[in-house]
């Protein structure tokens, strides 16, 4: 390259603007790849808010909220097990008193 000894900031400036377009590259990558996990990251997101876990007293078995019954102030897989919960705790009530 005959121009280095003539015009070395010439030189200088084709480097530089060597790294810089390197540097947008690698920067277009990551912003890239880190987009793409943000697309992965929100429908599970997306999930958990609208189907959140919630706890059956009666069997331990987790389940979607809105696929659970509410009863007593606990949310349970189906009305039989609200049923005997409620039974349960009806008992317990009165056992103690
Ligand atoms: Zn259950």
């Amino acid at each position: 390259m005959f121009f280095i000894d003539r015009d070395p900031i010439l030189a200088f400036r084709l480097l530089l603007l060597f790294i810089l377009t390197y540097l947008v590259i690698l920067l277009i990558k990551v912003w890239f790849s880190s987009s793409r996990k943000e697309h992965l990251r929100w429908p599970q997101e997306r999930d958990d808010k609208g189907e959140e876990m919630v706890l059956d007293p009666q069997c331990q078995s987790y389940l979607a909220r809105n696929e659970a019954i509410f009863s007593h102030g606990y949310y349970f897989c189906s009305e039989e097990c609200a049923r005997i919960f409620v039974r349960r705790i009806e008992r317990g009530y009165s056992e103690k008193s």
